[in-house]
């Protein structure tokens, strides 16, 4: 083994030729030493272990220009989402519309308005360029826009209720993901939960039952992720909003994957934001990148009585959203209020395909694949369902079309040849077959995925 590790030949003279490697040439000598090093670590490491190398200076060079390939590709990187699931979190939910690229790569060019009133000549508040684009979509009598959904409702409660007590159902005392958990927001926000009602059913009497003089809010959280099916009961808004008005509190909803305009779905209905204010809501909060298909934000809407003590309040700076959320924000809000949305917001677009595109698409992926049979590949178009993800529409399965591909090798080891190129394509698995979901996939999407197949199959890189 010392033999062999004699043979590694040293840093200097490696480094030498490598920056003579044109894959090399643009990078730092610093740079070059350090990748040297790891790779010559990692060789050492192999011999350690009884693994076969080539300890030739080509050989080491060969695997340094890897290594050097590997650190220059983006770990932020696009991937093909072949899984159906519209509002992917784990791919970053929504994919933004045209306008919304074009407002975010304009202003991220250059200088912008974000807090310059050009009409006035002087300072102006970030807040204010889609406030009023928010309001005309929803009738709110006012908006402000935070980083995120979460951060809207710690915002909310820590600037409406801190040190009263705010009314949950416990049919609503939800954990979305990760540490996002109802009862640990209002913690958090210094506001003090009171639990009412039981896990399937609440009724009016019970809200009116906890309302005592430190009441300083009465709390809805959209159920997204689950479904209690059954012997279940919530108060109408309409009657929530009459008790929290007679009592001078607001009514809050955090309404999760907020939506512009009212969806349907199979056997589930999502109010939009306008008829969620309009039933008696308050404050409503909800997300920007989740059904109503823009960048990642969190939208409050409500009086401007509520509104105001936010505005004013230090958290709002820690939560404040940057220019390029706000871009996208408000070209994806022209979409709403000057375009047609179902056809320019990608998350509608995508939600309202019919069957017979899908089933197109799905036959045009096959086509694509002909070529591949000829390497064992079977290909069958076939109806499926899937899920829109996200935190919406929970429970409801969606019909769609894709293709089934079975191969030589177990789909697990195709699944993990098509995760693991430099465009990750992410399937589902069923039956022992590799699924492509067409839904969510364009013509150029179906071309890249069918040329990354095509490698997979010769066995090249991809
Ligand atoms: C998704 C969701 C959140 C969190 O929203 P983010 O924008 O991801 O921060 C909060 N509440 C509900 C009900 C949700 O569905």
């Amino acid at each position: 083994m010392s033999q062999t590790f004699r043979v590694l030949p040293s840093i200097d003279k490696l480094l030498h030729h490598f920056q003579e490697q044109p894959e090399a040439a643009a990078y730092p000598r610093s740079l070059l030493a350090d990748v040297l090093r790891e790779t010559l670590e990692h060789l050492r490491e192999q011999i350690r272990t009884g693994r076969e190398i080539d300890p030739t200076p080509a050989g080491i060079l060969a695997a340094a220009v890897k290594r050097l390939d590997q650190m220059a590709s983006p770990g932020l990187r696009k991937v093909i989402n072949a899984t159906g699931t519209i509002l992917h979190t784990n791919l970053g939910r929504a994919p933004l519309s045209r306008q919304a690229r074009t407002r975010v790569e304009e202003v991220m060019d250059g200088y912008s308005t974000l807090e310059y009133n050009a009409a006035a000549g002087k300072r102006g508040s970030r807040y204010d360029h889609v406030a009023q684009r928010l309001c005309r979509l929803t009738g709110a009598e006012d908006a402000l826009v935070v980083n995120n959904n979460a951060a809207a409702v710690l915002l909310v409660l820590s600037a409406i209720v801190p040190g009263r007590e705010v009314i949950v159902s416990r049919g609503q005392l939800v954990e979305i993901g990760g540490s996002f958990r109802i009862p640990a927001v209002l913690a958090q926000s210094g506001a003090k939960l009171v639990e009412v009602g039981t896990t399937n059913k609440t009724r009016l009497s019970d809200y009116h039952k906890a309302i005592t003089p430190d009441t300083g809010a009465i709390l809805k959280v959209h159920t997204s992720n689950f479904r209690i099916i059954g012997f279940v009961e919530q108060p109408e808004d309409e009657e929530l909003s009459r008790l929290a008005r007679a009592h001078d509190f607001p009514l809050i909803e955090d309404a999760g994957s907020g939506t512009l305009l009212p969806l349907k779905l199979g056997d589930w209905q999502e109010p939009s934001l306008r008829q969620r204010l309009a039933a008696g809501m308050d404050i409503v909060t909800a997300s920007g990148d989740k059904l109503l298909g823009g960048g990642q934000a969190g939208i409050i809407l409500g009086q401007k009585r509520w509104l105001a003590p936010m505005k004013s309040h230090p958290l709002l700076r820690a939560l404040r959203v940057d220019k390029l959320t706000l871009a996208a924000l408000e070209g994806t809000l022209l979409d709403y209020e000057m375009g047609n949305p179902l056809e320019q917001v990608p998350v509608l677009s995508m939600l309202h395909q019919f069957p017979q595109q899908l089933e197109a698409k799905a036959h045009r992926l096959a086509a694509l694949f002909d070529d591949l049979r000829q390497y064992g590949w079977h290909v069958q178009v076939l109806a499926l369902t899937s899920q829109v993800g996200g935190g919406s529409f929970p429970g409801v399965e969606i019909a769609g079309w894709g293709v089934q591909v079975r191969w030589t090798q177990s789909a697990q080891k195709l699944e993990t040849r098509l995760r693991l190129g430099s465009v990750p394509v992410i399937v589902r698995i069923e039956d022992d077959a590799v699924i492509f979901d067409v839904r969510c996939l364009d013509e150029p999407d179906l071309v890249t995925l069918a040329a990354i197949c095509g490698k997979i199959v010769k066995g090249e890189q991809v």
